[in-house]
């Protein structure tokens, strides 16, 4: 499948849990900016460095640095051969601007972008709990999906951890720059005619359902 999206929301509706199920499911390879920045933390890099200032504050990794990694990631075969799903990027208009003309020198096009939608306190309880895989990638929450055994991976064993940035202060940060920064994406691909707005409120399989039917035709 060469289906080419973008989800679109705020921290915590789900975009991690969505992008795994199209990459596992449609084979669309999945591009976070968010978890490209963490490897380059992890392993270290200048790169890695500078995201590292923005990121435990909350705040936005400048644009420039973004636009440059993410047009490197989409130029990479499995991107520009198969299909892929966008998940972090772009969170800003200038972004949206930036992949615009990424994809035109690319001569590829977007098929959807899909806009995440959940109550603001729901997205504050997914949050407050969440755990990740270090290995597989898999999301946990300690009341909503917890692990079978403590800390650890139902599917790989991998050791699972909390984000540095799933603090509650942080939270609120992501979430207020979601508003005044990333929200208005939202409305530049309205303009296009591109978006398919989904309820993330419904749990992973029935929002997959609505992504699933909203684009593939
Ligand atoms: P995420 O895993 O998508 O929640 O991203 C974690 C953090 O990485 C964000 O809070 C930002 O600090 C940074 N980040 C991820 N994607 C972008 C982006 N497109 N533009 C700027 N900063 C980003």
């Amino acid at each position: 499948m060469s289906l080419r999206l973008i989800l679109i929301g705020p921290p915590g509706v789900g975009k991690g849990t969505q992008s795994a199920l199209l990459n596992e499911r449609l084979g669309l390879s999945a591009l976070s900016s968010g978890e490209i920045f963490r490897r380059e933390i992890e392993a270290h890099t200048d790169l890695g460095r500078l995201a590292q200032r923005y990121i435990q504050h909350g705040e936005l990794v400048p644009n420039g640095v973004t636009i440059e990694m993410m047009a490197k990631r989409l130029r990479e075969d499995d991107a520009r051969k198969g299909g892929f799903v966008l998940d972090g990027f772009p969170r800003t208009v200038r972004q949206a601007e930036a992949l615009d003309e990424i994809l035109f020198d690319m001569e590829m096009g977007l098929d959807k972008v899909v806009s995440i939608e959940v109550p603001e306190e729901t997205i504050l309880n997914r949050l407050a709990g969440r755990m990740g895989c270090t290995k597989c990638g898999e999301i946990y929450h300690s009341k909503n999906k917890p692990p079978m055994r403590e800390g650890l991976c139902d599917k790989c064993n991998g050791p699972l951890f909390v984000r540095t940035d799933d603090q509650p202060a942080t939270i609120l940060e992501r979430l207020r720059v979601f508003h005044e920064t990333t929200e208005p994406v939202i409305g530049y691909y309205e303009k296009t005619g591109t978006l398919l707005r989904v309820d993330g409120s419904v749990g992973p399989e029935e929002t997959y359902r609505q992504i699933v039917a909203g684009t593939v035709a």
